[in-house]
């Protein structure tokens, strides 16, 4: 039976209608609002695309946002300045440094200047490092990872003593996704480009999570019958027959997995509309734990 496939984008609306009723709720009873500020150093294509994409789900969920464009020179001065005058502003409830920045600023020092209550995008080292210690609570969860695991429990997905495989070991996706399985529970196995043998291994896997960026590197014969796939992966492939000359594909060859899975997410319309959904959330629950005054 083909694998039920689990429709990220669908499951992103749910909850970017959720957020919207929290915010209008929020707005009625204080007169507040969450606030989102996106700095965006230089004029790389990609980032400004991220960026005015978060501006605009801001916008569609009643989050204010507040947008920094800094030139490509930029100082390292310049930059902490503005973090800590966005740190000291109580509009802004998050704080998001789009990444990369340019080889000159050190991105340890600009991510760790942000104040640990707006870090939305759960960068900071003592976020990650709480999130990687035994019974230890980040104040917030890097969002695509966040997503991965939403996925996985909005499907009805149960993740508690399961064979949990993540190829990736970035800081951005494959290791505080592997933080969050051991958190719930799953029995871990974590796969980087030295890894032998890798298909044996991702055959043991009940869930997997792919955020290698190698195009359909998971053959369908890697897969466990009835797993579960959360494919990161975002890669572009030539293809003459696409008016933009190219599509996307994930990690996984999506064709060949869903005959044996149990459920697979689609790329695109699986992991990526729940990043930014999750930046809502978690911008949404900096501000709510502003009003409480936590
Ligand atoms: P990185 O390049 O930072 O990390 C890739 C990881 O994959 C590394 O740990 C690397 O191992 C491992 N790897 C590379 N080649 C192989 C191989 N042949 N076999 C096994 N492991 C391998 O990528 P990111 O984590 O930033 O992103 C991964 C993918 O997810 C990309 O396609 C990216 O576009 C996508 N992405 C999607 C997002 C979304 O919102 N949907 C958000 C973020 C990323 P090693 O550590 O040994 O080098």
């Amino acid at each position: 039976m083909p694998a039920q496939i689990i429709d990220g984008k669908a499951i992103a609306a749910a909850i970017r209608g959720e957020i919207k009723a929290e915010v209008e709720a929020m707005k009625a009873a204080s007169g507040q609002v969450p606030g989102l500020a996106t700095v965006l150093v230089g004029e790389r294509k990609d980032s400004q695309t991220y960026v005015r994409m978060k501006k605009k789900a801001c916008a569609e969920v009643g989050l204010n946002s507040f947008s920094y464009d800094l030139p490509e020179d930029v100082s390292q001065e310049e930059l902490l300045k503005l973090v800590q005058d966005l740190n000291a502003n109580s509009d802004v409830h998050g704080i998001l440094v789009q990444l990369p920045l340019p080889d000159h600023l050190d991105t340890e020092t600009i991510l760790s200047a942000i104040s640990l209550e707006k870090d939305v995008d759960g960068f900071h080292p003592v976020n990650i490092g709480r999130l990687s210690m035994k019974q230890r609570e980040p104040l917030f969860v890097p969002c695509t990872p966040k997503g991965c695991i939403e996925l996985l429990d909005r499907t009805g997905i149960e993740i508690e003593g399961k064979q949990a495989v993540v190829l990736g070991r970035s800081n951005i996706v494959g290791l505080p996704v592997a933080m969050l399985l051991l958190h719930r529970h799953a029995t871990l196995t974590i796969c980087h480009s030295r890894t032998r043998d890798l298909p044996q291994v991702v055959r043991q896997a009940d869930i997997l999570i792919a955020a290698v960026g190698r195009a359909e590197m998971v053959r369908g014969d890697w897969i466990k019958p009835g797993a579960a796939i959360i494919d990161v992966g975002i890669n572009a492939v030539d293809d003459p027959t696409n008016e933009r000359g190219y599509r996307l594909v994930g990690d996984v060859a999506f064709d060949e997995a869903k005959e044996i899975a149990g459920a697979i997410t689609p790329v695109p319309g699986g992991v990526g509309p729940m990043t930014i959904a999750m930046l809502l959330r978690n911008t949404t629950d900096g501000a709510k734990r502003t009003l409480a005054g936590a």
